[in-house]
Formats: structure tokens, sequence, C-alpha cells
């Protein structure tokens, strides 16, 4: 069936101009010059690997020996042509530079070039990598190459055009040979294809296509393997030709893409769960989707060869069209948020759930953004937060899935969608709306919503103008279903707390005060005395704690307040007792140190007057020591449980 000896590189390697591919101009070029006799003393040609950069110089070296002249071009093969294929003609040398680097070299090629051709037109010395020559070999070169005699020509190919010296570069007519169109690559294959006799899909080929990158050398090594693996009868389709090239098809991705944005979960779900199948590593799957993210961020300034064919002609018009309707900056934030699963996978242990969910958290982002967009929001940093806080909670969530087992049944509560949550303060509350997507309600209460009390499914809260007036209902509902219980919301004549935004703001100023007195920031104003400190981020570990911890330290630094109050009072109604020498020496303190009475005993007052002021000091301290103990007591029934790392009671 497969009647190749050679492997296809070489039995279908192009003998003339007319066999070569995507190269037209190139052909033409060097015909017509050949035609008017304009020939160059030396070509360069430059590309990628496979492109075909030696195969045009043994053409070029044809085209100028053939005995037929370039007129007639040598269709049948003649002597001339056969042994330039086979490496053999007596008047065309080829030196490889990889191997051949040094001046001894390139001496050894110029004394050789001092006798004419012996049984044609031009000597020729076809050069492969030339760049690799050394540059005393470049120089010893380039005296010959300045005034060649007219029987000599030079052909040089490169893929590093950049190393070679200019001066070297100046006397060649230079061809940057380009990547073959995939298309024409397409066409080319499936013609060696038919010729093989090989059954093989128009996608499979594709395929082939789509992983060489443009190179032809590739795309039929590719194909030899194919044509190889293909069982007798059976014909070699894309799923098949994915799992011998362990590839995967870009144009799914692009699908998976358009689905997002259509906000069709199942159907995402569906076709990712397929190129899983396909084993797929998550990883690669990951960085499949951020080359494409950049792809449809920067289309309109990219052209299919910039791609590296990593994409077809079809995809890239398909993300050109794509890409159009989509915000960029939603893009922006969907490559940032990419990034981060990237190191989320790496934690958790199915690494399959993580990127579903990440591709449902893509869906429900994409939506947030439309929604956004319709209704115009007057205040457009607003949505932008959203996803912030979406994507770190989000992240928290998977990490928890994991430890399931290990972690806080708190937390969970509001994982397990299925079970009834428990809310217990207004931040819960947040964190739920948060994570059922309920955007808006979200907003109302950090925007516009002061709490003034959160207890037992009672909510009181003071509100601003700009308050919905749905507000109470739509909240009264969803924390029906949330928790299975009625909810009472009312509005309080008090003064609340302040909102979230403003706490969250307040906090960033406190930071931003805080680095302002710092030495660094010192230093900076003194070599830069007109800068200014507009923003402080601390890094993730600690902005993490910033939200979390921080917000509840200040809560329990406002319990801890009015337990003191009630707690200094109870000190102050504290009496305590100090005696000595048995009974002589009476006295009462009380909770702030102060002494309340004294009583001496009749027996005492016969003894030396040293005595009885030492016996004064110790009842004295002997109280002291009791209201101590007494207050420290009191005190850490206030701060008790409080758990406060670092704080200590100023006493
Ligand atoms: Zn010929």
């Amino acid at each position: 069936m497969i009647s190749n000896s050679k492997v296809l590189a070489l039995k279908y390697r192009p003998q003339t101009f007319d066999d070569l591919i995507g190269q037209n101009v190139v052909a033409e070029t060097i015909t017509n010059s050949i035609k008017a006799d304009k020939i160059p003393n030396a070509y360069l040609f430059t590309g990628i690997r496979g492109v075909g950069k030696t195969t045009i110089a043994r053409i070029v070296a044809k085209a100028l020996n053939c005995p037929k002249g370039i007129e007639n071009k040598c269709k049948d093969k003649c002597d001339n042509c056969d042994a330039i294929t086979n490496s053999s003609h007596l008047d065309v040398l080829e030196m490889d530079a990889a191997s051949k680097t040094g001046v001894d070299d390139v001496r050894e090629l110029i004394e050789f070039s001092r006798y004419g051709p012996t049984s044609s037109k031009f000597k020729i010395f076809i050069i492969d990598e030339v760049h690799m020559l050394s540059k005393q070999a470049f120089n010893a070169l380039l005296k010959t190459l300045e005034e060649p005699p007219q029987y000599l020509k030079f052909i040089f190919a490169t893929t590093e055009v950049k190393k070679i010296p200019v001066t070297v570069i100046s006397r060649c007519q230079r061809f940057d040979l380009s990547r073959i169109k995939s298309l024409e690559l397409f066409e080319f294959i499936k013609e060696i294809k038919d010729k093989e006799n090989g059954r093989i899909t128009d996608d499979a080929l594709k395929l082939i296509v789509k992983i060489s990158e443009g190179s032809v050398r590739d795309a039929l090594s590719l194909l030899d393997r194919a044509l190889l693996s293909l069982d007798k009868d059976t014909e070699l389709n894309l799923s098949s030709a994915q799992k011998i090239f362990g590839f995967f098809d870009k144009s799914q991705l692009i699908d998976l893409f358009e689905l997002i944005f259509q906000g069709n979960e199942p159907r995402v779900i569906e076709i990712y769960k397929k190129i899983y199948d396909q084993g797929i590593e998550p990883k690669v799957f990951i960085n499949d989707f951020l080359e494409l993210l950049y792809y449809f961020k920067n289309i309109n300034s990219l052209n299919l060869e910039s791609t590296n064919f990593s994409i077809n002609d079809n995809e890239f018009k398909k993300i050109k069209n794509l890409s159009n309707q989509i915000d960029p900056s939603t893009l922006i934030l969907f490559w940032q948020f990419t990034i981060s699963t990237l190191d989320e996978i790496n934690i958790v242990s199915n690494q399959n759930l993580s990127i579903e969910m990440f591709l449902i958290r893509l869906i429900h982002l994409s939506s947030m953004k439309k929604k956004n967009n319709i209704e115009r929001n007057p205040q457009n940093e607003i949505p932008q937060e959203f996803d912030k806080e979406e994507h770190s909670k989000t992240i928290n969530q998977i990490k928890n899935i994991t430890q399931e087992e290990k972690s806080n049944p708190e937390i969970n509560t509001e994982i397990k969608s299925e079970k009834k949550l428990l809310i217990n303060s207004l931040e819960d509350l947040i964190e739920i709306c948060t994570n059922k997507k309920e955007i808006k309600l979200k907003y109302e209460l950090e925007k516009n919503v002061n709490l003034v009390k959160f207890e037992n499914n009672r909510i009181e809260i003071t509100f601003n103008d700009s308050l919905d007036k749905s507000f109470v209902k739509d909240l009264s509902s969803k924390l029906f279903e949330w928790t299975g219980q009625r909810w009472i919301i009312t509005f309080s004549q008090l003064k609340g707390e302040i909102s979230i935004n403003q706490k969250k703001k307040k906090i960033k100023q406190n930071l931003i005060d805080e680095v302002k007195k710092s030495e660094v920031y010192k230093d900076v104003l003194k070599n830069f005395p007109d800068a200014e400190l507009v923003d402080v981020n601390l890094n993730k570990k600690k902005r993490n704690f910033l939200m979390t911890d921080f917000t509840k330290i200040i809560d329990k630094a406002k319990e801890l307040e009015s337990k003191m109050k009630e707690s200094h009072q109870k000190i102050k109604e504290i009496r305590v007792e100090g005696v000595s020498g048995t009974n002589s020496v009476r006295l009462v303190l009380d909770g702030e140190g102060e002494m309340q009475s004294i009583e001496l005993s009749e027996q005492i007052m016969k003894e030396e007057k040293t005595v009885i002021e030492d016996l004064i000091v110790a009842a004295h301290n002997s109280a002291k020591s009791k209201l101590k103990i007494k207050t420290t007591e009191e005190i850490s029934k206030a701060t008790g449980g409080l758990g406060i790392p670092g704080f200590k009671w100023p006493l």
C-alpha cells in the first residue's frame, strides 16, 4: 500500500521551482534574474527550519547549471541535475558550516575556487547554516565574495541571519523564506497522501499542518508517522491523529471560548470533558487557554504568521470576529484569572474539577460584565472590585474543597450549597452574596447600608438614599432561601456603623498613613521630593489578612471596648482586705487601689512605732496583691476568648 522506501521528505523533495510550494515570489524573482542574465554573486536564503532553504539552494544550482537552460528547465532529469540532487556534482560543492566552521575550511574552499568549472557553466558553493562560520572564516570568505571570478557563485542558507556580518549580507541577494501558509501546506500533503494511497481525513491532515507550524519537512515527517500507523482498511481521523501526535486542537478551545461568552454552561463542560478525554493534561489545557486569550486580546495587531501557525487561517478569522464583540478589560480579567488557576491546580487533588469550576467562574464573570454594561453603572470601579473579590473568594473556595475534611465547618457551610447556610455577620452575608452571584445585593450591602445590629435572624440597618427600594424584599427572600429561616430586617433610628466600603477606605487610608511614617518612604521623599504616595498594596498573603483578619480584629476591638467598660464598673466595686500581725492591722482597698478604711488593734498600739509602720505596710501590700488578682480575673472575663494575638492589657 505504502510504497515509500525513502522517507516522504526525501521522496517528495521539490526538484524544480514548479514543485516548490509557498515560495512563488522567490522562485519568480530568481528565474527572472537568471533569464535576464543578472545573476548575483551570492544568494542568501533565510527562514525557519524545514521551510526549504537547502532545497531552494539546490534548485537554484540546477537552474544555473542545467544544460537545457532556464527557459526549458529540467523537467525530465538530466545527468547534471541528478548529480546536484544527489550531492555528487563536480562543480557544485555543498558545505555544512555547522561542522566546518574554521578559517582553514574556508581557505580550502577558496583554493578550490581558483579553477573554473569542469563540466558546467558555474562553479557553485552551497554553504548551509552559514551563520556558524567563525569570524576569521567570514573574513577569508569576504575577499572572494567582493570580487569573485565570473564562474563562481555562492548560495548561503541560514536560520539565524542576525549572526551573519553585515558586510557579508550586503554582498548577497537576500531572500527571506516565509513559513508555508496553512492552506498551501494542506493541499501539498493531501496530494502526497493521495499519491501514497493513504487514508487520512482532511481534519487529521489539518492537524498535521497545524502541528508542523509552516515547516514542510515537519509536515512530511508527521505524515510519514500517520501513514505508518494506519491499520489496514481504517481511515485515520482527527481524534486518532490527536492521540498519535499528542496534540489538542485549538479550534475546540475557540468554540469553548464562544460558549463561555454565550453563557452556555452545559455545553462548556461537555466540550471540556471531550478535551479531557483526549488525554489533555489540565496544565496543558490552561496554558493553551492562556495562549488563546493572548490572541483574543491582540488579534488586531497580529497577522497569521506571527501566531506561529498555532492557529490556522479559519481560526484566525474566527478569533478576530469574536474578539470584536468582547470587552478588552474582560479579557485582561480572564488572563489574571487563568494565571491564578495555573497556581491553583497545583494545590488541588482533582485538577479536572478545578478546571471545570474555572470555566464556570469565567461564564459568570462574563455574564456579570455584560449585566454591568447594560445597567450602565455610573460608578465604574465597582464591578471591578466585585471581580477581584470574586476571584480571591473562589480561590479560597477551591482550596477549601480539597481540605474539606480538615477545614473549619463554619467555612464549609458556605460551600455545600445543598445544605442550609449559617449567616452570623454582615461579612458572612456579603461573602455568601458573592458566592451566590447576588451581585446587586452585595453592592447594596457594601455601599448603601450601615449596620446597626446583626443577631439571631435579625438585621437592623440604616441606609442612604441610593438604597434600592426592593432591597429588603429581595434580601429577605434570599435569606429565607439560603438559611431556611425567616429573617427580620428593620430600619433603625440609631446611627449605624460605617458601611463596608467606607470601612475598607478607612483601612486603606490607615495603611497609607502608616507607610508614610516609614523610613523607606522618607528616603524616597529625600530622593524624589515631588513623589506622592497614592496607594499601598500589601502582598497577597497580607492582603488576605487585611480583608478577613483585620476586619475581624476591628470588630473584636469594638466588642472588647464595651466589655471593658462593663468590667471597669465591676472593678470599681471591688473591695479587698489586707491583714497583718494576726489581725492587729486590718485595711480595705477599693478597686482603684484607694484605701477605704484602716483598723489597728488595741494591743498593737503598745508596740514600737517602727513595728506598727512595718505591719501597716505589710497589710497594704497584701491587699494590693489580692486586688491585682481580682482585677486581672475581671479583665480576663472581658477579653477571654477574644484571642487577639499580641494583645496585652496595660496594667
Ligand atoms: Zn537538468
